[in-house]
């Protein structure tokens, strides 16, 4: 018979899924893995949290079906995403929220809603960003560009840029995407007055932010996470926000996000909300249920929201507390080299400044494991094993 799948290439490799594969593969005793982009504690493990717990074993005695939801996914859930992401800011009329496999699942709807209601039209990224977004982008058809962000230095937001290349280069009309807070890869986010003269730029050129809000209560709490984001949307009429509950429900797997549109008023919504749910219908149908019943059943529960404000609070304060004694240990143990620019950054991430070749030596020699850009997790790190970790990094600065 006629083989058609022969002429199939093989797909490059997924650059950080591919790093994990070779630490696993490492044999030195020492070996850390600085790469992968999940929560860890002291221990080592990604652990379930103990809200989650509670609210799953209630949902086992408690939960009568497994019948499909509706598009746009659990009722409840979608009212705790809307006054999470927006509080009482924008009326309610204006919003549509629809339940999404992760945040990856909300930027691809997102994307495919962009590319069929409004072409043509360009997304504008932040250079650097997640490399999942212009593979996402593309994936969909959406044409993508980028806009400076980061400095020469490499460790601070050149915002004059950003604010050149938005006002210079974007046409009326296109679309931008922001990080809310926790910037991936460079733990580097505007401060309030940055955000206000981007909002004021995303409102003079007519852009439509989509703000990807994954992060939400790592860097400096659930409310204080909002403030850009809520500065955008003092300024604009429309706007997507795309937000997940991996990170800060610690629930990755179970594949829980929204998409968030706001349009100028109840009509634009709906007419927005409805083709949104044709894109649902045609990729995935409806959204799984278990991870938004966990999320819906912990904020309906009182006691087990503050159970969870404390454990994103104490997963919060565990990166803080290890980006600032990576900073000392290296100042002491390493050799005095001044890592303190690390200290403004934000969420799980941080850009080191490490050159891809210092990277590639810390793998060889010490089974240190980061990504090529330098982007280190701070949420890998171990308290004990601090001096080690800022010894190999001294050495290779030196090298
Ligand atoms: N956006 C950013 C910037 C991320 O870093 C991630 C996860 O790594 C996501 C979105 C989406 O995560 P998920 O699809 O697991 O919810």
């Amino acid at each position: 018979a006629a083989q058609r799948l022969g002429t199939v290439a093989m797909a490059p490799p997924d650059a950080i899924l591919g790093l994990t594969e070779a630490f696993v593969a490492d044999a030195k005793p020492n070996k850390m893995n600085l790469s992968v982009g999940v929560y860890k504690d002291a221990s080592g493990k990604t652990p379930i949290l103990e809200c989650v717990k509670q609210a799953e074993r209630k949902l086992l005695e408690d939960e009568t079906t497994k019948g499909y939801l509706g598009i746009d996914g659990l009722p409840s859930y979608r009212e705790h995403v809307h006054s999470l992401v927006f509080g009482d800011r924008v009326a309610s009329d204006r919003i549509a929220v629809l339940q999404t496999p992760g945040g990856t699942g909300a930027l691809r709807v997102a994307s495919e809603f962009l590319v069929t209601q409004l072409a043509p039209i360009r997304i504008w990224m932040s250079s650097p960003t997640w490399a999942n977004h212009p593979a996402i982008f593309r994936a969909a058809g959406l044409p993508s560009e980028t806009y400076r962000y980061l400095a020469a230095d490499r460790t601070s937001l050149d915002v004059d840029a950003m604010l050149q290349d938005l006002n210079e280069k974007t046409s009326p009309g296109e679309a931008v995407l922001l990080h809310a807070c926790c910037h991936n890869p460079t733990g580097i986010d505007p401060t309030p007055e940055q955000w206000k003269a981007i909002a004021e730029t995303v409102a003079k050129r007519r852009l439509l932010p989509i703000v990807d809000f994954a992060y939400q209560g790592f860097g400096d709490g659930l409310e204080q996470d909002a403030v850009g984001l809520h500065t955008v949307l003092d300024a604009v009429d429309e706007a997507i926000v795309c937000t997940s509950f991996s990170k800060n429900f610690g629930l990755y797997s179970e594949r829980v996000g929204a998409i968030c549109l706001v349009a100028a008023d109840s009509d634009a919504m709906k007419a927005s909300q409805s083709q949104l749910k044709t894109i649902v219908r045609t990729n995935y149908s409806n959204p799984p249920r278990h991870g938004g019943a966990i999320v819906a059943c912990v904020l309906d529960d009182p006691s087990l929201t503050e159970m969870w404000k404390s454990e994103v609070e104490e997963m919060r304060q565990r990166i803080t507390r290890l980006r600032t004694q990576f900073v000392e240990t290296m100042k002491s143990t390493g050799k005095g080299h001044d890592f303190s620019f690390l200290l403004p950054q934000r969420g799980m991430f941080s850009f080191s400044g490490l050159t891809p070749m210092q990277v590639d030596e810390l793998k060889h020699k010490f089974g240190i494991y980061i990504v090529g850009s330098g982007r280190i997790n701070v949420a890998g790190m171990n308290e004990n094993k601090m001096p080690e970790l800022c010894e190999a990094v001294a050495s290779v600065l030196e090298s």
